[in-house]
């Protein structure tokens, strides 16, 4: 095996580079994967920017990936060299009460990889093999890639409680929102309307079963959708843009009664206006949504082998390491690429 491997560095804000590195070594508890593909997602680039709380530069970015075990430490149980595996990429302590309750996402210590850890941007990645999922032999490594953020998608969806007939809208057609269109289908919206100003992200939204869709340029959104739902408005709004102006719309079309998912990473430091009154007299449901973890990776593994869930429908775009950087960067203007997959050198 070669010594070094090539990996995309975050070294300060907007300081990216693909550099050579030595390959990692698995301790105890750990084992060493070799990449097959990485995802990117709109998170890295407020991650490369510095709008989205990284940590431990430099830090190997990439936090979807499939890969399969090349070497072990000691005490990885069942895992051997040569399995196909995804990862859970939060790694928490495991002892705090927010880990023995369940929320292991609040633990103090909690760490990502890609995010506060070395990720999986790059040819080798060490992961503890208590986070390590074994793929069912009708899983490609291909499709596994999707695994991170359909499991972070699933967590969504189970925060907002998609109830059947409801009526669902989605503020937002890129790869998140997308994957949101599957689900809410999935768990029996009657129907999903998409707001997402790119012609060309309209039409994959349509092709994933998006029964309406608006263009929120040319029409204010919140009568748009009134004029789709009866005059009422939606029963689940799911904010999948992160940006004020959405987050903003989100709360005016939502109807009364209705349940909100924040769902898009809005920059750490910016505020919306926000009327409490709204929020009293619509008798609104506000939930957030931060990523999956536990179970939602399974689920989104059992999806994507039962082929319940198809990536090749979302990612549009899959180009060698060398070019990982342009891609990430790329992310900022070209709306024609919904979702970016990194092949790793083979
Ligand atoms: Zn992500
Ligand atoms: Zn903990």
């Amino acid at each position: 095996m070669a010594e070094t491997m090539a990996a995309v560095r975050l070294f300060g804000p907007g300081d990216l580079r693909l550099v050579e590195l030595p390959i990692p070594q698995p301790g105890p508890g750990e084992v060493l994967i070799k990449v097959w593909r990485s995802g990117i997602c709109g998170t890295d680039l407020h991650i490369a920017k510095g709008t989205f709380p990284a940590a431990n530069l430099p830090l190997t970015m990439g936090h979807e990936f499939s890969g399969e075990i090349v070497a072990t430490g000691s005490d990885t149980a069942s895992l051997g060299v040569g399995d196909k595996v995804v990862v859970d990429i939060n790694i928490a302590c495991g002892h705090c009460s927010s880990c023995r309750g369940g929320r292991k996402l609040f633990c103090p210590q909690v760490a990502q990889l890609g995010v506060h850890r070395d990720g999986g941007l790059a040819e080798y990645v060490v992961a503890p093999a208590g986070n390590v999922y074994e793929l069912p032999r009708f899983l490609s490594l291909d499709d596994a890639a999707y695994v991170e953020p359909l499991a972070c998608a699933i967590h969504g969806q189970d925060r907002i409680g998609i109830r059947s007939g409801d009526r669902v809208l989605i503020i937002g057609g890129g790869p998140m929102g997308l994957a949101h269109i599957a689900l809410a289908k999935l768990a029996g919206a009657s129907s999903v309307i998409v707001s997402e100003p790119d012609p060309g992200r309209r039409r994959l939204a349509s092709s994933m079963g998006a029964i309406v869709l608006l263009n929120p340029i040319e029409t204010p959104l919140e009568e748009a959708v009134a004029g789709l739902t009866d005059g009422i408005g939606p029963d689940v709004v799911i904010e999948a843009v992160g940006s004020i102006p959405t987050y903003e719309s989100a709360v005016a079309a939502v109807r009364r009664g209705g349940r909100i998912l924040a769902y898009g990473a809005a920059p750490q430091n910016a505020t919306m206006s926000l009327r409490p009154f709204d929020i009293y007299s619509k008798e609104l449901t506000i939930v957030g949504s931060y990523a999956g973890t536990y179970d939602t990776w399974p689920r989104a593994i059992s999806l994507l082998a039962a082929g319940q869930f198809t990536p090749s429908l979302i990612v549009n775009s899959i180009r060698p390491l060398a070019d990982a950087v342009d891609a990430i960067r790329g992310l900022e203007h070209d709306k024609s690429i919904v979702k970016v997959q990194i092949e790793m050198p083979r």
